[in-house]
């Protein structure tokens, strides 16, 4: 197995006999060791470590004031502590548990004991890491488009709001570009629905690769897509759409869509402008713009007029 516990105890022979009993055992490929808590936090800080056992009785900085430090470290306090106490103390066990510790070890310590302890710490630390991780999928999974991968519609609302919000407390531009397939009912017709499909994968491929760090693409309907840009004016928003739908416009499809051409009508709004002051009125501009962008003949880019 390749994990790295750390035995932090000021005592050398302490940390020699437990080093002892673990390395009899497969259970760990890294072993670190600290004096005091200080150095053990140095050492959680610079390397994976997946276990703690620490003494609580130690000069400089203790067990107690340890267990504080990692616990207010988000990156830390997820690794299990295993105080190691003298046997009579059944105070300092109380307090360390409710410090947060995830156990104590009494000294002189059984080897088997400590093992035994050791083992389900280590096995509680990997069913709570199988869980943030799959939670962390399901998120995704459930902020994300399956057919195109990007943001789906609900998500999309939910940063809408939360940029529109910052950018206004921070008197930041913000803008909105809302696309449109140009006569995609005749690409389903003309090629099916699956190749539809298809073609839609490849323009979110194309939408996405247009996005800067910040921005962020939504498939807002079914073949209609959101781009959100902070940091945006109505006049940088305008250049992105101009840009987008230009290489849209000469995107080369192959097998059996080749020679096809895929155009896009874009509506743009941003903030600041006095007609906006909520998300829904940011939305509807857009849509007007790209509407105005349908009836003056598609495959263009019109904006919402600025104050
Ligand atoms: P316009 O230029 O006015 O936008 O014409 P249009 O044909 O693109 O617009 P309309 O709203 O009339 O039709 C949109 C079409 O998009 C109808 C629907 O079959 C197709 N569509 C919507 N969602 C999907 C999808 O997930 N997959 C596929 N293949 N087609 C879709
Ligand atoms: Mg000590
Ligand atoms: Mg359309
Ligand atoms: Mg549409």
């Amino acid at each position: 197995m390749s994990h790295a516990i750390l035995i932090i105890d000021d005592t050398t022979s302490v940390r020699q006999q437990i080093l002892e009993t673990l390395q009899d055992t497969d259970l760990f490929s890294g072993y670190f060791q600290a004096g005091n808590g200080l150095e053990g936090l140095k050492i959680m800080l610079n390397e994976k470590i997946d276990i703690v056992l620490c003494d609580v009785e130690m000069p400089g900085m203790d067990g107690f004031k340890f267990l504080t430090m990692v616990n207010a470290r988000e990156d830390l306090q997820d690794i299990p502590v295993l105080l190691l106490t003298s046997h009579e103390a059944m105070e300092t066990k109380v307090k360390g548990l409710e410090q947060g510790a995830s156990d104590y070890v009494t000294k002189p310590f059984s080897p088997e004991e400590l093992l035994a302890r050791v083992k389900v710490h280590l096995k509680i630390k990997a069913l709570q890491d199988d869980l943030r991780a799959n939670n962390q999928l399901l998120q995704k999974l459930a902020q994300t488009d399956p057919l195109t991968e990007l943001h789906n519609r609900r998500h999309m609302m939910e940063t809408l709001e939360a940029e529109f919000d910052r950018s206004n407390r921070v008197a930041s531009p913000f803008a909105l570009l809302m696309i449109d397939l140009d006569h995609f009912k005749q690409v389903n017709d003309n090629y099916g629905h699956q190749l539809g499909d298809k073609v839609l994968q490849s323009i979110a491929w194309e939408i996405k690769g247009s996005l800067r760090q910040y921005d962020s693409a939504a498939r807002f309907g079914g073949e209609e897509f959101a781009l959100l840009l902070p940091e945006t004016t109505l006049k940088g928003a305008n250049l992105v759409a101009e840009r987008l739908r230009t290489s849209i416009n000469s995107l080369e499809f192959a097998g059996p869509l080749i020679g096809l051409k895929i155009t896009v009508s874009i509506g743009v709004a941003a903030i600041p402008n006095d007609k906006i002051s909520s998300v829904s009125d940011l939305i509807r501009l857009a849509d007007d713009a790209l509407y105005t962008a349908k009836r003056n003949g598609r495959n263009r880019v019109e904006n919402s007029i600025p104050t």
